[in-house]
C-alpha cells in the first residue's frame, strides 16, 4: 500500500524541517521549498530550479502541492474580490480581499459553515460541515495572492498587496485550533509570508480556554466579538456566552493582553436595529469594558435571506459611536464593502453540506431529543 503523498501546504516550517529529515534531508532545503511555495506560489516541484534534480523526483513521489481548488471569483465596484474555493465535495468556502489605500486586508475563512449558530451571522445559520485544514486556510492566501498577480520572480511585487489578514471569514477559528495556528506561523514567517504579528487578526466568539492557549502560541492580534452589553442579550445573540459569560470573557481578554504588550482588543460589535443600539447599551458597554485595553469595531448589519434583523440607522450607529468616545473609547465604524457581491461581513455563504443540522431536523421529525 502506498502512503497518500504529504500536501505541502500542510505544514508551517519546523513541521517541513521536520518532515524533511525523515526523508534524510537538510533544514535548508525544506526553508528553500517552504519560499518556493508561499513567496513564489510554485505549485510544481519543476519550478524549483534550485534543487537538485534528485531532490525535485524524489518530492514528486512523497509530496504534493494542493491548494483548494478555485471555483469563482467575483469582482465589486469598490474593489472588493470574492473567491469560491472547492474544500470537497459539495463544500466552498469564501475569501475575500479588501483593498484600503495602501493597505489591501484578505478577509479568510477556517471552517466550512460554523456550529455557533449566532442569530444575525448568515454562516452560523447554514450549519457545519468540517474543519479547513492548514492546506486550505493557507491556501486562501496562496491562491490570492497569485490572483492578485503577485510577481512569481519578484516576491515583493505585485499589482495589489495583501497587508493585513483577518481570520474573519466563514467559521470560528479557535475550535479549529491547531489547523488555525500552524496557518498563523506560515503567514507570520519570512520564509512565507512574513506578516507581523500585529497585521493577522483573529476574531473570536469567545472561546475563553483557546484565547489563552493563543496568547502563548502565537499572539497575534485579536478581536473579540462581543455584540452586547449584558449576559440576557448575549445569550440570545450569541449562543456560546452560555458557556463562556461576558464576565469570564473580560477576564480573558485581560490575560490575553498580559502576552500581547502594548497590543488593545478589538470588539466588534454588530449595530442591529432596536435590539442593542441605545445609548442605555452603550452606558453598559462602556463599564463593562473598562478594566480592558480595547477598541471598537461598529459592524453595521449586513442582512441575508431570511433575517429578521434590520441594520441601525446611520444616525443611530454615529450617536452609538459619539457615547463611546466620550467615555475615551475609540470606535470606528466598519465601511461596508463588497456589498454588490454579498462580500460584507457575515454575508459569506459558500455552500455547506451541513452534518450538524440535518440530525436536529431528523429528530425533530421522529419527535425523539
Ligand atoms: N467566528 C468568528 C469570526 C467570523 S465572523 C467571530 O464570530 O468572531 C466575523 C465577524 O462578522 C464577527 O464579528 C461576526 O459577529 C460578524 N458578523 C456575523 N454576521 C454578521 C452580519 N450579518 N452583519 C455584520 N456582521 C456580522
Ligand atoms: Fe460562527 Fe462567528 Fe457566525 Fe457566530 S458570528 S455563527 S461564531 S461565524
Amino acid at each position: 500500500m502506498t502512503a497518500a503523498p504529504v500536501n505541502l501546504l500542510d505544514f508551517d516550517l519546523p513541521g517541513l524541517v521536520a518532515w524533511f529529515e525523515t526523508i534524510g534531508e537538510k533544514p535548508f532545503r525544506a526553508r528553500q521549498v517552504m519560499r518556493w511555495l508561499h513567496h513564489f506560489g510554485a505549485d510544481d516541484f519543476a519550478q524549483m530550479t534550485d534543487l537538485a534534480k534528485t531532490l525535485r523526483a524524489k518530492l514528486e513521489t512523497l509530496a504534493c502541492i494542493a491548494p483548494p481548488v478555485l471555483m469563482a471569483g467575483q469582482n465589486s465596484d469598490d474593489g472588493t474580490r470574492k473567491w469560491a474555493l472547492q474544500v470537497g465535495p459539495g463544500n466552498q468556502v469564501e475569501t475575500v480581499y479588501i483593498p484600503e489605500g495602501e493597505r489591501g486586508t484578505l478577509c479568510i475563512s477556517t471552517q466550512v459553515g460554523c456550529a455557533l449558530e449566532c442569530s444575525f451571522c448568515s454562516t452560523g445559520q447554514q450549519g457545519f460541515n468540517r474543519n479547513l485544514t492548514t492546506a486550505e486556510i493557507v491556501g486562501q492566501l496562496w491562491w490570492a495572492n497569485k490572483a492578485l498577480g503577485r510577481d512569481p520572480r519578484d516576491a515583493t511585487k505585485a499589482d495589489r498587496v495583501i497587508s493585513n489578514v483577518v481570520l474573519m471569514g466563514m467559521g470560528e477559528p479557535l475550535l479549529n485550533y491547531d489547523a488555525t495556528v500552524r496557518a498563523l506561523k506560515v503567514m507570520l514567517d519570512d520564509h512565507a509570508y512574513g506578516l507581523s504579528r500585529r497585521r493577522v487578526t483573529v476574531s473570536t466568539s469567545g472561546i475563553v480556554p483557546a484565547m489563552d492557549r493563543l496568547s502563548q502560541d502565537c499572539p497575534v492580534a485579536l478581536a473579540v466579538s462581543l455584540h452586547a452589553p449584558n449576559d440576557r442579550l448575549r445569550d440570545q445573540l450569541v449562543p456560546i456566552n452560555k458557556k463562556y459569560p461576558l464576565k469570564v470573557l473580560m477576564a480573558a481578554c485581560q490575560r490575553y493582553l498580559a502576552f500581547a504588550p502594548r497590543d488593545f482588543i478589538t470588539f466588534e460589535y454588530v449595530m442591529l436595529d432596536g435590539i442593542n443600539d441605545s445609548d442605555a447599551h452603550a452606558r453598559e458597554l462602556i463599564a463593562l469594558v473598562a478594566d480592558v485595553s480595547c477598541k471598537f469595531n461598529l459592524i453595521p448589519f449586513n442582512p441575508f435571506p431570511g433575517t429578521a434583523y434590520t441594520r441601525s440607522p446611520a444616525p443611530r450607529v454615529r450617536a452609538f459611536a459619539s457615547r463611546l468616545a466620550e467615555a475615551g473609547i475609540v470606535a470606528t465604524t466598519r465601511k461596508t464593502r463588497g456589498d454588490d457581491i454579498d462580500a460584507a461581513c457575515g454575508q459569506l455563504a459558500g455552500q455547506v453540506v451541513d452534518k450538524s443540522r440535518r440530525v436536529v431536523v431528523h429528530d425533530q421529525r421522529t419527535g425523539r431529543a
